[in-house]
């Protein structure tokens, strides 16, 4: 039984009608709790009227909720089961579960799989968990538990990697480790039959880029005979799948010398230690500034979110356009131009902009062959365009 209830201010309810997840504190009219409320815990929440409209965790911040549930359902062990299991449902469609080519997935992607504040990524027999919530960091061993059981042997160990994405703590001071299972931190994974090496204890996220996996295998067939630059290249996805995919010649640039070991690491594990690879622990900008005209004629741009907030959209607008123009001038003729932008908080429109206004400024012709986005394990709920984040170009610099 929950005994908290949120009313929410007159016609408050409207986007929650319309399935959205979150119920923003501006909405909120009163709260009645016969205890203190404390962040992460199970609240109800009631239009103005008194109506029974979401079940979700109390957050505490500007996101006041994210609901769980719009029925009047327990969110006990049967409930997790039932949503772990149609995550599973949904990869199982796509082909993702039980592979021999990728044994690497995004299980659970927050709203996208209307499980707010929640992220698991499946390495192998592995899952990585990452609590954005409170609620749901307080129900990880629960979640863990479900997790195993529902997956049929697949997932036998569960590592929860809170630490750095929780928001507000909320009186917690979570240590990461693993729920359930043991292991040494790291693992090797395929993907579209390449092999990588993740650490999740000490990577970046959960160690690795899944949601580049379908991009990645599009620049391999680009890749050959050409002179590849990958920058922003972390664990190297992009380098393994340019040589792969028969390039001549592939460079990966990363500001951070541990990313451009690991891309190093990774091109030899696929390849032999004698593959020509040149790794550069350098800043990309100043990379690209110094580079000859003409160089390269594939290169990928995947920078890290410009804009993590609504607030400095502009300012991350300008970085992508000046990225983009410094690669656009610099690129061969003929050359083709895979560019990113991973912020929530841009839209494919002003993202598509930035470019533009950079082809101007390079003064080159430019055609936009694809539009990419994230894969489907990444799925977006259509109730909530917030799950959408990750939009790309590829370009026919000319
Ligand atoms: N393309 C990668 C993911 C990129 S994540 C993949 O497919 O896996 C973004 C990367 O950009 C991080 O590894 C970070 O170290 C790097 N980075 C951040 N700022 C940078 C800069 N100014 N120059 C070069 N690399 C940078």
């Amino acid at each position: 039984m929950i005994s908290t209830k949120l009313y929410l201010k007159r016609g408050k309810e409207e986007s929650l009608r319309r399935r959205h997840l979150w119920v923003f504190s501006g909405a909120v009219a009163r709260v009645v709790s016969e205890a203190p409320l404390r962040e992460g815990d199970l609240v109800d929440v009631h239009t103005d009227e008194g109506a029974f409209i979401a079940r979700g965790h109390y957050a505490g911040g500007s996101i006041a909720v994210r609901v769980l549930t719009f029925r009047d359902e327990p969110i006990d062990d049967t409930w997790w089961r039932n949503r772990l299991s149609a995550a599973f449902d949904l990869r199982r469609t796509l082909g993702l579960v039980g592979s021999d080519r990728t044994n690497c997935y995004r299980l659970v992607h927050g709203e996208g799989d209307s499980l707010s504040g929640l992220v698991i990524d499946v390495y192998g027999q592995t899952a990585i968990l990452q609590c954005h919530s409170v609620g749901m960091y307080r129900a990880r061993r629960q979640i863990a538990a479900a997790l195993v059981e529902v997956s049929g042997g697949q997932i036998v160990a569960v590592y929860d990697k809170s630490s750095g994405t929780l928001p507000f703590k909320g009186g917690a001071s979570p240590d990461d480790g693993y729920l359930i299972g043991t292991g040494e931190g790291a693992g090797e994974v395929v993907e579209n039959g390449l092999r990588f090496r993740v650490d999740w204890v000490s990577g970046q996220k959960t160690g690795f880029f899944l949601d580049q996996r379908e991009n990645r295998a599009l620049v391999g067939r680009y890749s050959a005979g050409r002179r590849v630059l990958n920058t922003f290249c972390y664990t190297g996805g992009f380098s393994v799948y340019a040589w792969a995919g028969g390039a001549e010649e592939v460079v990966s640039v990363d500001s951070s010398e541990r990313a451009v070991r690991l891309a190093d690491a990774n091109m030899q594990f696929n390849f032999g230690e004698e593959v020509p690879h040149m790794a550069a622990a350098e800043d990309a900008f100043d990379f690209l500034n110094e580079m000859e005209r003409d160089k390269y004629d594939l290169i990928v741009l995947d920078p890290p979110a410009f804009a993590k907030h609504q607030r400095v959209v502009a300012q991350a607008l300008q970085g992508y356009k000046k990225l983009n123009a410094k690669a656009i001038m610099k690129i061969r003729r003929g050359g083709i131009l895979f560019t990113f932008s991973c912020s929530q908080a841009v839209s494919r429109e002003q993202f598509r902009l930035a470019v533009f206004s950079a082809a101007a400024i390079a003064g080159r012709n430019v055609r936009i062959l694809h539009q990419l986005s994230q894969p489907a394990d990444h799925p977006i709920n259509i109730c909530h365009p917030e799950s959408e984040y990750l939009k790309g170009l590829v370009l026919y610099v000319e």
